[in-house]
């Protein structure tokens, strides 16, 4: 502002002593232009020389001026000397990302918009085997693994990919890729050998526990039938001591089955087939009805004629136990749909009841192995908490989902969905 006032007043007294001279002399209009002119050179020099500096980058101390010049040159000296700091603290910044992300132990690539290597880390040129030459190569070019060339394709970064690594087979990586900035995305694998080892293990000690107990539970069931048949109910606590027995020995078998069967849902192939789905349903009807509900309980409604490609052992397991869960935990004369309908994406079979539903708190963990929900019911309800793991497990390898609505006191509904592309009438 100073240097605006400076500037003016200069402007000011040189017409004042020009006016006095001009009106001395009688030359006032030349003396004016003379003055304009010398005014358009003095600020014609000043730019030129300030160009030139802005041109050579405006490095070093900028060219001495005056007045408003001055003002100038110092403001943008300060910019750019402001810029520079930054662009220090920038870098720094970069470099101590870089040297972080550097020592991480998990791999991480960035991809570009064609799934092109922009940059890995020391632990993705390990594993991947990666050179600095293959900066800039195709990523399905270098990890040819079909399950990760789908992956890729899919774009369905929620989910992630368990492959073995390229170098070293007995390296088992989970792969995740993260999208990023504008078509930027990074990719992150995590050595999983020792988890996957694990989960091995405790699958095999699972079905093997399992296994074993089957001998022993079969002969003990056999004589505790014959003990029953032979009982002469002379005494009424010999009686009751073996039926409870009975009871215990029927839920171990359940809980075995029920391991069992969660086994080979993990660790078996599936053999599929087109399944009659109605045919299916109308069976599990007719054995819910045969098991004591009443016929006008249980109402199956066929909408669509639809089968399906899958698994009939494992899918009737499944509608089973989803079909026994509402007879369990609904009251005994209350109605029961169960529905088989097709929209456009999906085709659902919907099993809903009118029980004592289920909380918020519990909804989520329902399918989780051994999960109870513990109520105060009059009657004493029997179950594994396997049930619904196993649900969850074969809509998994059927490409579907389980859906459950529910409010505590009203009800609830279970809803499977298949994908319409298994459809195969
Ligand atoms: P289980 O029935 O053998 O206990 P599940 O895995 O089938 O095991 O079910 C887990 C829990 O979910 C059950 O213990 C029960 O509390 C709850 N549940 C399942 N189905 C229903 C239903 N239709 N209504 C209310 N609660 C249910």
């Amino acid at each position: 502002m100073r240097a605006w006032r400076n500037e003016i007043t200069t402007i000011g007294l040189l017409l004042i002593i020009i006016t006095i001279i001009g009106g001395v002399s009688g030359h006032f209009i030349p003396l004016l232009f003379l003055l304009m002119f010398a005014i358009i050179i003095h600020q014609m020099i000043h730019i030129s020389r300030f160009e030139r500096w802005i041109r050579t980058g405006g490095r070093g101390k900028y060219p001495r001026g005056k007045g408003i010049w001055e003002e100038i040159y110092y403001h943008v000296y300060r910019l750019r000397k402001n810029e520079k700091r930054r662009k220090n603290k920038l870098s720094a910044m970069i470099n101590q990302f870089r040297q972080s992300t550097e020592a991480l132990p998990d791999a991480a690539i960035v991809l570009g918009a064609n799934d092109e290597i922009e940059w890995a880390n020391k632990a993705a040129r390990t594993v991947f085997g990666l050179q600095s030459s293959d900066k800039g190569q195709r990523i399905p070019n270098l990890i040819r693994f079909p399950d990760f060339i789908k992956y890729l394709k899919a774009k369905n970064y929620k989910s992630s990919v368990v492959l073995p690594s390229p170098v070293d087979n007995k390296i088992i990586l989970e792969i995740r890729i993260v999208p990023y900035g504008v078509d930027l995305r990074l990719l992150i694998a995590q050595d999983v050998t020792q988890l996957k080892k694990m989960e091995r293990m405790r699958k095999d000690f699972v079905a093997n526990v399992s296994h074993e107990m089957r001998t022993p539970l079969t002969v003990l069931r056999g004589y505790l039938e014959t003990l029953l048949d032979m009982d002469d109910k002379l005494s009424p606590m010999l009686t009751s001591s073996f039926i409870q027995m009975q009871g215990q020995t029927d839920r171990m078998q359940h809980l075995v089955d029920d391991l069992l069967l969660l086994t080979r849902l993990e660790t078996q192939q599936r053999k599929t087939q087109c399944v009659d789905i109605p045919a299916l349903l109308s069976q599990i009807h007719s054995e819910g009805i045969s098991l004591g509900s009443l016929p006008e309980r249980l109402l199956l409604t066929i909408e669509t004629k639809a089968h399906i490609v899958g698994e009939e052992q494992e899918l009737r397991s499944a509608f089973t136990n989803l079909v026994s869960n509402a007879i369990k935990y609904s009251p005994e004369n209350s109605p029961i749909n169960i529905t088989w309908r097709q929209n456009k994406n999906y085709i659902t079979l919907s099993i809903t009841d009118q029980g004592e539903g289920i909380s918020k708190y519990d909804i989520p963990r329902i399918t989780e192995r051994f999960y109870r929900v513990e109520t105060k019911r009059v009657k004493k309800v029997n179950g594994t908490g396997l049930g619904l793991a196993i649900v969850k497990h074969v809509l998994m390898r059927h490409d579907g989902y389980l859906e459950i609505q529910s409010e505590l006191g009203k009800g609830s509904c279970f809803s499977c969905h298949f994908p319409s592309g298994r459809i195969c009438n």
